[in-house]
């Protein structure tokens, strides 16, 4: 195993969009990481070498993170690699079925809530598992979404209550871990451009609604997730930080 003082971090979703922003910025702040991703290992690879590039120590894990089993070997493989885990970004999520409530399809939607929030329940057990009891202190960013207060209606309400059960969570959670070292944060996108979205163009299509005029870029989500995992964020827990353009 190897030995370091940097922090280990878990960022899951992040071979794509948002989460590979994270893990650049991780890297470049000094962080080394264990980049999750569902199935595509070519673009996880990639996201690697960008951090290896940086300095970073970094392994590639499939995992579904609606899985028990799977988050399990994510969380050890990470431990094994690299070290014990100091920080978990719980970035992972899919759309899921778009349009009316009504018409939505229950398989599809029970799929999309076990990763959009069991998914991040079940990575922050076993994160607070590895964390308690270390002598480094530990910290877990969510990534939850705007929609979450906005609601979603006729593209996925589904998501948006799912995006609150995470902001829920981040609470709940914040106040249970504080004595053990422990911080828990969050923070609610607005609409960025990723390929995230059904139709590719959503982001310029609602740039109108938005009051900064315009999507928000990956990377601008990022420097919040650092900040909110780093030491200058000694005092913060429970925070939803909103980066979401003024909507
Ligand atoms: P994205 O570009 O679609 O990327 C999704 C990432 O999640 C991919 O790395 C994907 O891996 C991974 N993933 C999906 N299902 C998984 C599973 N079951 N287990 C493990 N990994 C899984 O999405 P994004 O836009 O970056 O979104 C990242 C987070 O931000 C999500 O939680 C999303 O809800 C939230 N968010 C996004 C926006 C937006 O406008 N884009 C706004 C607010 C909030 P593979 O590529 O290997 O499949």
């Amino acid at each position: 195993m190897r030995q370091t003082q940097r922090p280990v971090t878990v960022v899951t979703g992040g071979s794509r969009g948002i989460g590979a922003a994270i893990c650049a910025r991780l890297a470049a702040d000094g962080h080394d990481l264990a980049i999750g991703y569902r199935s595509d290992a070519a673009a996880a690879e990639a996201v690697a070498r960008t951090v290896r590039a940086a300095g970073a120590a970094c392994v590639t894990v499939a995992v579904d993170t609606a899985d028990a089993t799977s988050v399990d070997h994510l969380f050890t493989t990470t431990a094994t690699e690299l070290g014990p885990v100091t920080g978990l970004v719980n970035n992972a999520g899919v759309r899921g079925p778009m349009g009316r409530l009504a018409d939505a399809d229950p398989d599809e939607m029970r799929a999309a809530l076990d990763v959009n929030f069991l998914g991040y329940l079940l990575c922050a057990r076993r994160a607070v598992q590895d964390m308690t009891g270390t002598a480094t202190r530990g910290a877990i960013v969510n990534i939850s979404s705007a929609a979450a207060t906005l609601g979603g209606p006729g593209e996925y309400v589904h998501y948006a209550a799912a995006k609150a059960a995470v902001d829920g969570m981040t609470i709940g959670l914040s106040k249970e871990l504080a004595a053990d070292g422990i911080r828990v944060n969050c923070v609610a996108p607005g609409i960025i451009w990723t390929e995230f979205h059904a139709d590719p163009q959503r982001p310029a299509k609602r740039a109108a609604a938005i009051p900064l005029g315009r999507a928000g870029q990956p990377e601008e989500i990022a420097g919040a997730v650092s900040w909110l995992l780093s030491a200058d964020a000694s005092y913060a827990t429970g925070t939803i930080m909103r980066v979401a353009g003024g909507m």
